[in-house]
């Protein structure tokens, strides 16, 4: 069998100038080998919806940034898997936070094909054998789980919440349903977020050196 390893290198700018004095993250994707069109749009969507919803307005956007800048790769692996966590649990996404580098974030894609195709338990999902609602479904995983890591990111750690998006676990059910709603930041994360990009606020996003999903 032939692995085929892509990579989507992703560049996040942080812009003041906004209307509503938010900040803008700039997205630059500057390859995507291994998903189709569709997949990486509804992964792309469901990032730009999750964290519009904390005042981050995204911009997909293949022009030169300006402004206060985060280089953010984000690598989707075939290859890669990790060993699995205690009770059988599987990481689909890792961040690697380092002082030295770049943040960087790695999207299982095996882990999460498997996942789509014979879900958690072992069951053949009914819902897998359309191509439509495959690709759908690998969209949503992918770009839910994108959205969890540029949350330890944009928030310079590594900690979990009990809710929210930046729980630690996320059901099936959850990561392939409709409803966004179980993927916001806590108040608390929130409040800190407006803290860490306020224009006062010095740029301490990549502090930790630490490799945590
Ligand atoms: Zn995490």
């Amino acid at each position: 069998m032939l692995w085929v390893v892509s990579a989507v290198f992703v560049a996040l700018s942080i812009t003041d100038a906004h209307v509503d004095q938010n900040p803008a993250l700039v997205v630059r994707i500057h390859n995507a080998a291994s998903l189709t069109v569709r997949e990486l749009t509804i992964a792309k969507d469901q990032v730009t919806v999750i964290w519009s919803r904390e005042g981050i307005h995204i911009r997909w956007d293949e022009s030169a940034a300006s402004g206060r800048e985060i280089g953010l790769d984000v690598t989707l692996d075939r290859s890669m898997k990790l060993s699995p966590l205690s009770s059988g649990r599987f990481a689909l996404a890792v961040t690697h936070i380092c002082q030295s580098d770049s943040p960087s974030i790695t999207v299982m894609l095996a882990t999460v094909e498997r996942f789509i195709n014979v879900g958690t338990s072992g069951e053949r999902l009914v819902l897998g054998d359309s191509v439509i609602i495959r690709q759908m479904l690998i969209g949503r995983v992918v770009g839910r789980s994108i959205a969890h890591e540029m949350g330890h990111v944009l928030l310079g750690s590594v900690e979990h919440a009990r809710e929210g998006l930046m729980r630690p676990q996320l059901t099936t059910t959850e990561l392939f349903a409709d409803d966004m709603n179980g993927f916001r930041l806590t108040a608390q994360e929130h409040e800190r977020l407006r803290l860490l990009l306020s224009p006062k606020a010095e740029p301490t996003i990549l502090s930790d050196g630490l490799l945590k999903r």
